[in-house]
């Protein structure tokens, strides 16, 4: 059997050459990884319920018209995308106060915030992704002006569609991380949504109890991580059929 040749291996994710030209294929790990790499571990099933998370939100956003790299998933670990250029920036769009904007400001977690903020971090681990503005993007020619507005409709329109869905299962969208890559058709280039969209990069509290169902939970010792990913994927209806746990079987002697 010939092997697959490796694209690069993330912290949760490796990337694959895929069956034809312009596709990869995305595979997602059980490592779970915060504070930059400092706190570790493997979370049975994390992968399977990541892969399946990402799928729905993902085709959701293809089906109201904001392009995305998914094609579609090949099976419990791995989805077939497009090919893109990651823009090197992480964007995140808040729509409570949390995590790193709540401690920059002062601000109690969970305080709904005027309207959306949209904020840039450089993706760089050497440097822990920090804070940059607009200006800074374009002083360095990390994105165009008009990679710019379009960066923002889309944060802003991912924002719109994931608020929607996780209100209509209980859950609150506190805020959430996209990647954003450019794939290339002849002369013109358009922007997607790359990376995922899962529970490793949003936060997900439930409404009625502020219960937290997303990385949090490893971050900050709060429970089972796999409970709570469990419980945003049932809510959603997108359980593998027949599941009743995303961990591997267990050897009984
Ligand atoms: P914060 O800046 O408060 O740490 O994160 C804001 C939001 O972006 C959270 O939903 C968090 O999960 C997500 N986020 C920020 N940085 C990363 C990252 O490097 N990886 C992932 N998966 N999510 C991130």
């Amino acid at each position: 059997m010939a092997r697959r040749k490796k694209i690069y291996e993330g912290k949760a994710k490796i990337l694959y050459e895929g069956p034809e030209p312009g596709t990869l294929v995305q595979y997602f790990k059980d490592d779970a990884t915060a504070f930059n790499n400092v706190k570790k571990d493997v979370i049975d099933g994390k992968g399977v319920l990541n892969n399946r998370l990402s799928e729905y939100f993902m085709t959701g956003l293809n089906t109201v018209g904001v392009p995305t790299h998914f094609i579609r998933r090949l099976n419990m670990r791995e989805q077939l995308v497009r090919s893109c250029e990651i823009i090197p920036l992480e964007v995140i769009v808040r729509n409570y106060a949390a995590g790193t904007m709540a401690k920059r400001l002062g601000m109690e977690e969970g305080v709904q915030l005027p309207r959306p903020i949209v904020e840039y971090c450089l993706k760089d681990d050497k440097l822990g992704d920090p804070l940059v503005t607009e200006e800074h993007i374009a002083a360095f020619g990390w994105a165009s002006q008009q990679d710019m507005d379009d960066i923002l409709s889309l944060a802003l329109r991912v924002n719109d569609f994931m608020s929607g869905v996780m209100y209509g299962v209980g859950i609150k969208l506190i805020d959430f991380k996209i990647e954003v890559g450019r794939v290339f058709d002849g002369d013109f280039q358009r922007l997607v949504v790359a990376d995922e969209i899962s529970p490793d990069s949003c936060r997900l509290w439930d409404i009625e109890t502020d219960r937290k169902l997303d990385k949090d939970v490893f971050r900050r010792d709060l429970g089972s991580l796999t409970d709570a990913y469990t419980e945003v994927a049932r809510r959603l209806g997108v359980m593998p059929k027949g599941a009743t746990s995303m961990a591997k079987p267990k050897l009984i002697n």
